[in-house]
């Protein structure tokens, strides 16, 4: 472990968790102090971006599964850059593989030939079932999504498109209209032709997942909403295949089959945004569709794909991708060599270090733990995910489902004091996100359960201190 690993006031406390031993010594940083960089920030850059943690974290360094601080305090990522890192921050592999193409050719577009492009999209393809072959590449999840509804509408002539409430799709005109989050839609058109549907959610839900008929009843929500809200014919359905800024919800068992049904039947695409949830984080699967046992028409990518390049994937059929041909789709970084040797390297890294494998067995260790802290703790409503995608949401109480969203706040910043990093997400904030970069080992999935643990039982102490008379 690194000599310089700082201790800050709560870490000191000799009954804290302690982080599992890394044998790295961060560069000694030398830099703009954190106030300073606030203040720049405050300054120079929008002001609706917004900062995690009441006393904002800046992180100057990455190795694997680890982030430090610019004291050279060593952090756990549970988070992974809002589930970006897939193999590791700084992967030794990526990089090098990163560097090498920077230094031989850094850019170059799809009008000359490039080797590293063709060599990824033959290696991505490969990874995909059915007849999914062609890819598209961009620059994050947002082109993704934007151009796989474009390519929706001009494949089957519709209009109309399908998607999830409490679904985030991006940030851009056409993906903030696919996104059902108040929180990131403005009040500008963005709507058009869009439409969302009673999200599938047996927590929240009027259908539990007690109910076998859960999934069947949810898919006809949408049969309905087609029949009265369209004109029969639909473009397409979008959905993640677990949501991830919604926190981690997974669809009931049979949902997502009877939908695609349903929406191919009134003509329409079926899209799978795995921004978040592909390249095995779920475990049992390279991608998160085939936990619900479907086939996508067309599949989004980007976040972890590139381990941090601005890297986003469309992978669609050939028959799919000739209603694209009437013009010329073109973009200007999409498919650039170094973006395009690092998907390629994550892709190696993924089989050669067994990363999907890693996500199952340590996605099984901690849903374990974090079921067993629900049986401890009535404030933690629900734990949910599949691998290392995970959410566990809190609630005032577990008949109302009252959103604990100050309670969470509370949980996160605790974690964070001492050295666990994860996120936060669901409309009312009130789910706290697991997703760390998939390298992480037991030691690690057991100093994420002692933090949760210890800031759940201060969290308990505290709330009985309120209560007491
Ligand atoms: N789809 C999903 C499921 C996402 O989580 C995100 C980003 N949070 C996006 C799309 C948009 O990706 P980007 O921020 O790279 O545009």
């Amino acid at each position: 472990m690194s000599s310089r690993t700082a201790t800050s006031g709560s870490e000191s406390s000799t009954r804290n968790p302690s982080l599992p031993p890394f044998d790295y010594t961060p560069r000694p940083y030398t830099g703009a102090s954190a106030d300073e960089v606030l203040k720049l920030r405050n300054r120079n850059l929008s002001p609706s971006l917004f900062l995690y943690y009441k006393k904002p974290l800046m992180i100057v360094e990455g190795r694997m599964q680890y982030l430090y601080d610019e004291t050279g305090r060593r952090y756990l990522d549970g988070f992974a850059g809002i589930v970006t890192v897939s193999v590791g921050h700084c992967h030794p592999y990526v990089t090098e593989k990163a560097v090498e193409q920077m230094q031989t050719l850094q850019h170059a577009t799809t009008i000359y030939l490039h080797p590293t492009i063709a060599e990824y999209a033959e290696m991505l393809a490969a990874r995909m079932p059915g007849d999914l072959g062609v890819c598209y590449f961009v620059n994050s999840g947002s082109e993704a999504n934007d151009l796989a509804l474009l390519m929706a509408r001009l494949y089957t002539g519709n209009y109309d498109m399908i998607a999830l409430r409490n679904g985030y799709h991006g940030g851009v005109n056409s993906t903030m209209g696919l996104t059902a989050h108040g929180t990131w839609k403005f009040p500008v058109p963005q709507n058009s032709g869009i439409h969302h549907v009673m999200n599938a959610d047996s927590y929240r839900g009027p259908w539990g997942a007690d109910d076998p008929e859960a999934g069947a009843k949810y898919a006809g929500e949408v049969e309905d909403h087609i029949r009265y809200a369209t004109p029969g014919k639909v473009a397409g359905f979008v959905c993640e295949s677990i949501q991830g800024v919604g926190g981690a919800v997974v669809y009931p068992d049979g949902y997502l089959d009877r939908v695609y049904r349903s929406v191919r039947a009134a003509g329409g695409v079926c899209i799978a945004d795995e921004v978040q949830t592909g390249f095995g984080r779920t475990g049992t699967h390279y991608w998160g569709f085939e936990l619900n046992g479907v086939t996508p028409d067309i599949v989004t990518m980007a976040k972890g794909i590139g381990n941090g390049a601005p890297l986003g994937a469309v992978v669609t059929t050939p028959k799919i991708a000739e209603a694209l041909k009437q013009r010329i789709h073109f973009n200007t970084f999409g498919g650039n060599p170094v973006s395009m040797a690092m998907g390629k390297a994550v892709l190696e890294v993924i089989e050669n270090e067994k990363i999907q494998q890693n996500a199952l067995a340590m996605g099984a260790r901690l849903l374990q733990g974090l079921h067993q802290l629900q049986r401890k703790h009535d404030i933690i409503g629900d734990v949910r995910g599949r691998g290392l995608m995970i959410g566990v949401e809190l609630v005032k109480n577990r008949q109302t489902k009252e959103a604990a969203s100050d309670e969470c706040a509370r949980i996160f910043e605790r974690c964070r004091e001492l050295g666990l990093i994860i996120g936060k997400g669901g409309l009312s904030g009130n789910t706290l996100r697991i997703k760390p970069p998939m390298c992480i080992g037991e030691a690690d999935v057991d100093f994420m359960l002692a933090v949760l643990e210890q800031a759940f039982q201060e969290l308990e102490g505290s709330r009985a201190e309120t209560i007491a008379p």
